[in-house]
């Protein structure tokens, strides 16, 4: 029972040349190629699996400014706008709906954090409602219990991780663009120090510009480059139900508890923040990096076990272009189920809403979340290799901001007089000057 996940019939050949090859069919890769394509470029996509088989199809499906730092915010709410449009544009449909986020809690402290962030997105001209006791058990009555406090983003919403990737990939191919699946890029080739080719397992794509929207996978491509991309990241399991009796809310976040309505009429249950660290390499190499974020979320986390070795997302072996890589040994990302938290979850969104109970379990699965040391994506051109632009370690949040993420790509790419949002606090150089990031805030 993996994540749910419609697939999308795309192109078999290889095209020979292309202004811009995007790696990766994430959401961030996807709406990245969907951007370039809509400004004229001839891109490729290329995916090493199948589109959004990896984070892009595993998640809840929040897309949300509520709680974000600060740096992330201005992505957020432009991503917001560009969600809503995209179903106008292209005649696709991602299942995006702006239903309002539901937060509820009993802690004074949790809410009073809420609160703090409620007085900053003010400031910035976001709203967000505080709900007192009254409110809150009203707007969470399916839970059939009073609530000291909450908070509800109406503005926020979400879209269907099953449906969202491949919708905009079939808006790639009506704009005359490729995706080409079942085709790993190996690495690049560069010219005078400038990139000028990828490296796929089918042949080689002439190209001055490269974006790797690789998720999970970005680092240990970065580490064949020469380039340092501090990544980790946390294995989580959730699981979904299926329709049924009782109403059930759309999105609501408890500490204990988390429930999101699915495309199908299903809902998605998960525990906020839990997750396990497999043993990598890479995980070893980066440990001094991530330390202040560990010392942030020890809590939610637990050790893992050698999942992650076996999975080779975070290998530190050089490979050569010319061989199988681990992207090929690897298809798509789809590591070991937690029975423990899984059983964990269901039994706390039946103490949250019973009629939970009465619903099937559809699916259970697991996917790896790739996080930067400070929590903040890392999109921007490589230093030392022009023409090749890092857009991955999305924390958590990815699915939210990808459209954002992906216009803020093509705007970079493009040379944009006005980019979408400011690409300074992205800048993947960061990491250079400062070993300990500042971690993102909520
Ligand atoms: C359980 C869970 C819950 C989450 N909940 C939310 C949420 O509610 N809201 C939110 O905003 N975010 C959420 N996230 C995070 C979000 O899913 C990710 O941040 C986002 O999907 C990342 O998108 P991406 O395109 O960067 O990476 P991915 O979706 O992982 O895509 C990367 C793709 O690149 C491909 N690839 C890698 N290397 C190569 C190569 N060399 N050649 C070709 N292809 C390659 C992979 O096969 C993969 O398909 C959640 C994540 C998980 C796992």
């Amino acid at each position: 029972m993996p994540a749910p996940l419609t697939l999308v019939e795309t192109d078999a050949g290889l095209p020979r040349s292309a202004d811009a090859v995007v790696i990766g069919a994430g959401i961030v890769g996807v709406f990245t190629a969907y951007y370039l394509a809509r400004r004229g470029l001839k891109v490729v996509l290329i995916e090493k699996g199948r589109v959004g088989a990896e984070q892009s199809s595993r998640n809840w499906g929040w897309c949300r400014q509520q709680n974000r730092d600060a740096r992330e915010l201005p992505m957020a709410t432009k991503s917001l706008d560009l969600w809503d449009r995209f179903g106008a544009e292209s005649g696709e449909d991602t299942g995006f709906r702006r239903c309002g986020l539901l937060y509820l809690s009993d802690s004074e402290e949790e809410l009073a954090g809420w609160a703090r962030w409620r007085d900053f997105a003010r400031t910035v001209g976001v709203t967000t409602h505080m709900l007192d006791s009254a409110e809150a058990s009203a707007r969470g009555k399916a839970t059939g219990r009073s609530w000291k406090g909450g908070v509800f983003s109406p503005t926020d919403g979400t879209a269907d991780p099953a449906n969202a990737a491949p919708a905009v990939a079939r808006a790639i191919v009506k704009l005359a663009g490729a995706v080409i699946q079942n085709c790993a890029a190996r690495g690049i080739e560069t010219e005078g120090g400038r990139l000028s080719a990828v490296v796929t397992e089918h042949g080689t794509i002439r190209t001055a510009t490269a974006i790797l929207s690789g998720g999970a996978w970005a680092s240990s491509f970065c580490r064949q480059l020469g380039i340092r991309f501090p990544q980790a990241s946390i294995r989580s399991s959730i699981l979904s139900v299926g329709p049924g009796e009782g109403e059930l809310p759309d999105a609501l976040h408890t500490a204990r508890v988390s429930v999101t309505r699915r495309g199908d009429g299903g809902h998605t249950l998960a525990i906020s923040g839990r997750g396990r660290v497999d043993l990598t390499p890479q995980n070893i190499r980066f440990a001094g990096q991530f330390l202040p974020m560990f010392m942030r979320r020890w809590r939610s986390l637990s050790p893992g076990g050698l999942e992650g070795l076996r999975s080779g997302h975070e290998t530190l072996a050089r490979w050569r272009l010319d061989r199988p890589t681990p992207m090929e040994q690897m298809r798509i990302l789809d590591p070991a189920v937690d029975d423990g938290t899984i059983r964990l979850v269901h039994q706390r969104a039946i103490e949250l809403l019973p009629a939970i109970g009465t619903r099937r379990i559809t699916a259970r699965w697991a996917g790896y979340i790739d996080s930067t040391p400070d929590g903040v994506p890392a999109i921007g051109e490589v230093a030392n290799v022009p023409g090749f632009i890092l857009a991955a370690g999305f924390s958590g949040h990815g699915f939210g901001i990808g459209p954002g993420a992906g216009h803020l790509i093509a705007d970079i790419v493009t040379a944009a007089a006005e980019p979408i949002v400011d690409p300074v606090p992205y800048h993947p150089q960061r990491f250079e000057s400062s070993s300990w990031g500042k971690v993102a805030d909520f």
